[in-house]
């Protein structure tokens, strides 16, 4: 048998159908309404293979060094090949086909999806691409049959097998070929509480075909049911985009919801019962919390998949997200938006203060000075020293990585000491002015990064030094249900891991000037050394690491921004222009369209990325004063083979020429603008974001900003272009309160802000939910 109906499948079927095939069987097994269908199970790909003689060639095939991306693209293209053009043995042929005409009567629109089967893989949905066809008829049944197999050898997928030290014939796929329910609406459903594991149901809905809420195009509604007494709690928010079948085509497309269905609410109280209903009997059946894709059509409620949740907190009496008493009870927000550390008072600092700054990572800690005025320093930086220095660089960050702290003479809140120490979750102070004169080498300092001060002597034992926050407070993967997006900022790729596991909705800024900078030579120098593919290589490389982190989370890219003072430093830097003020010079997208042909080594990392599978990836352009900077950066996306009407790309709005500009950008094509306040706040109010003198000055929240960030939002409403922001005040409160009134998309924080930036978020949501039902 070739093909196993679904009620005929177990969950003990795993190898024969994979983990998606067993478990649609068990729920057609359980009585559960799933829609009708059947496997082409694992064993019929791999006959396909043997009885074709293809096997060896195949594996033979992907045998590459997967680092080495040009050979890793030819082994994908050749096995891909291999698995295409083979034809289908007649009788084979016919048993696929004549399942499928038994589905429907024969006429039905089908969803064909890969199913892997590889038990000893960590992840299986990497190991075999999760590919997806739907409202297929019989005309392509069985070449999308032939892609889902074809999807074993995507260059990410042989990628993550060769990271991972697995043999490439371990994995097997299987492919399930089911009915299409034609849903008028869908959404997935939680049957406890994702983090805190408390007894309630909660529901996301939203209009059309679930892929649009799975895939996160569209804010669903939000219903939270509790499940003994208590009031139902709806959140409805503003659905624009629906995915739906094209009558003609057949195709999937998305579409604008209606004007009158907007803003409507779209399930009712009797379906929310049938849903709870269906939750509570996959709940029994598994005997464990599900997470359980639904759809509804034609009045009939269908049951797509179901999971269980993995994500509860166990340990804790963690708080209810959507609590208030969150913030108040854990005491972590000081209004800078910096997120402090939790220690009992009985750690707090009260010595003598040596220096103090800015506290820009948080957290307390003691250990002794290291005075680093030059690289070579940074060899005496033990485990647990206290680095001090002028300014950190990307050289420094193993270093950092040693440290229990840094302390920097200069820098702000967004320099790269700030940025880099919070992500590392290394406990900061920048901006001090004298450090590196006041302290000496050896010297034991306590240092608190929430308050800004280094205070003498060692005022907290190892064991009660504090921890940014996220460590102390577990962080379940699940964020609390928001319309708005939050997402979190990344700029060195070794905290992509940390990142993701904040729960976060994608990555709202990943900066590329750390993976070029560390190169400790400039591009230009970099590719006259190496050779362009080598420099593309170091792209690529950093950036899959976060997106595979994130996927299929979008990670939003930006094109490389940094000012020539910080390309002066590396080699190469001779050649840079000497400029009087580096932050209104020659950086970002003005740089790019200056040197187009490094910006084209630089825009083929993301062709290569979006090969290889990862469409993920958005692209941002930084530093764009108006729409002919957009038009002529769109036009390299085109020269870079990148089609800008399929992949999502956007601007940052860092100037106020830009935030006047931006009908003029949505009109070019963006899909999204970023505010990126750091340097806003910088050029609306003249107040250079790294100098500390005018630190006292330097106003994320002052109304000429927040007037021409309004503005923005407002007019990319109308265009349908989403709107973001990415700068240092996303992780402030009234910030995120200003936003979420305003209507913005979505929110990128700090790493250790996301928390609390996902609970602002809900409760200014829940806030104005309340106001307009007053
Ligand atoms: C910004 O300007 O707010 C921003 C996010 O970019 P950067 O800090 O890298 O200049
Ligand atoms: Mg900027």
């Amino acid at each position: 048998m070739a093909v196993l109906w679904l009620d005929e499948i177990g969950a003990d079927d795993l190898e024969t159908v994979g983990g998606k095939g067993a478990s649609l069987g068990e729920l057609t097994g359980a009585g559960l309404p799933v829609p009708p269908g059947f496997v082409v199970t694992a064993g019929t790909y791999r006959s396909f293979i043997e009885s074709a003689e293809i096997d060896e060639d195949l594996f033979d095939a992907v045998d590459v060094d997967a680092d080495d991306s040009a050979a890793l693209a030819d082994a994908a293209d050749r096995a891909q090949e291999l698995i295409l053009e083979t034809p289908f043995p007649d009788d084979l042929r016919e048993e696929i086909l004549e399942s499928y005409r038994e589905v429907g009567d024969g006429e039905a629109f089908v969803a064909v999806r890969s199913s892997a089967t590889a038990e000893d893989l960590p992840d299986a949905s990497f190991a075999g691409q999760q590919e997806t066809f739907l409202n297929v008829t019989e005309e392509d049944l069985l070449d999308r049959v032939r892609e889902c197999w074809a999807s074993l050898f995507t260059q990410r997928a042989i990628y993550y097998r060769q990271e991972q030290g697995f043999e490439h014939d371990v994995v097997n796929i299987a492919v399930v070929v089911q009915q299409m329910v034609d849903a008028e609406k869908s959404g997935v459903m939680f049957t406890s509480h994702p983090s805190t594991g408390e007894a309630t149901m909660i529901i996301e809905a939203a209009w059309g075909l679930g892929e649009a809420v799975v895939s996160g195009a569209v804010s669903p509604d939000n219903y939270v049911v509790p499940r003994d007494d208590g009031d139902l709690d709806v959140t409805v928010a503003e659905k624009k985009v629906m995915h739906v079948k094209d009558e003609e085509t057949g195709e999937t497309v998305e579409k604008p919801v209606p004007e009158d269905k907007r803003d409507a609410r779209v399930i009712s109280d009797e379906e929310i019962d049938q849903l709870v209903a269906l939750g509570e009997r996959v709940e029994d059946h598994y005997d464990a919390p599900q997470d359980v894709e639904w759809a509804i059509a034609d009045g009939d409620v269908y049951m797509l998949q179901s999971r269980p949740i993995t994500t509860i907190d166990e340990s804790s009496d963690a708080p209810d997200p959507v609590d208030d008493t969150v913030n108040a009870a854990s005491g972590v927000t000081d209004g800078s938006g910096a997120v402090g550390a939790t220690a009992g008072s009985t750690s707090q600092p009260s010595g003598n203060v040596l220096v103090d700054g800015l506290g820009s990572s948080p957290g307390v800690v003691s250990g002794p000075a290291k005075i680093v005025t030059k690289l070579d320093d940074l060899a005496k930086v033990a485990e647990g020293d206290v680095i001090v220095t002028e300014m950190t660089m990307p050289d420094m960050v193993p270093a950092m990585k040693r440290a229990s702290g840094i302390i920097t003479d200069e820098g702000g809140m967004t320099s790269h000491a700030a940025i880099v120490s919070r992500e590392l979750g290394v406990p900061a102070i920048v901006g001090t002015g004298n450090a590196t004169t006041v302290l000496e080498d050896d010297q034991v300092v306590t240092l608190d990064g929430d308050k800004g001060s280094v205070l003498e002597g060692q005022e907290v034992e190892p064991d009660e030094e504090t921890e940014p926050v996220e460590e102390v407070r577990p962080q379940s993967p699940v964020k609390p249900m928001t319309a708005t997006k939050v997402k979190v900022n990344v700029s060195i790729p070794e905290a992509a891991e940390r990142a993701a596991a904040t729960g976060a909705d994608g990555v709202g800024l990943l900066r590329t000037e750390h993976m070029i900078l560390s190169l400790n030579q400039t591009p230009e120098s970099y590719v006259e050394e190496n050779g362009p593919d080598a420099y593309t290589k170091e792209l690529v490389d950093g950036i899959r690491s976060v997106a595979d982190e994130f996927y299929p989370r979008p990670v939003r890219v930006r094109t490389l921004d940094a000012p020539t003072d910080e390309f002066r430093q590396l080699e190469g830097g001779d050649a840079e222009p000497h400029e009087h003020n580096p932050m209104l010079g020659y950086r970002g997208i003005r740089r790019s369209l200056d040197r187009t042909e490094i910006f084209q080594y630089e825009l083929e990392a993301f062709r290569r990325l979006y090969e290889m599978g990862y469409d993920n990836v958005e692209i941002m352009f930084p530093l764009v004063n108006d729409a002919e900077d957009v038009y002529a950066a769109k036009r390299q996306l085109e020269a870079a083979g990148i089609d800008p009407d399929k992949r999502r790309w956007g601007v940052m709005i860092e100037t106020p020429a830009s935030a006047l500009a931006v009908e003029g950008m949505a009109a070019a094509g963006i899909d999204f603008a970023s505010f990126g306040t750091n340097d806003l706040t910088q050029y609306t109010l003249a107040v250079d974001r790294n100098n500390e003198n005018v630190a006292d000055r330097f106003d994320e929240l002052h109304p000429s900003v927040l007037a021409l960030i309004g503005d923005v939002i407002e007019t990319c409403r109308e265009h349908d272009v989403d709107t973001s922001i990415c700068g240092q005040a996303g992780s402030k409160p009234e910030m995120v309160q200003f936003l979420v009134d305003e209507g913005i998309s979505s929110i990128s924080a700090n790493i250790d802000a996301v928390r609390d930036v996902q609970h602002e978020v809900k409760r200014e949501e829940q806030r104005l939910l309340l106001e307009s039902v007053r």
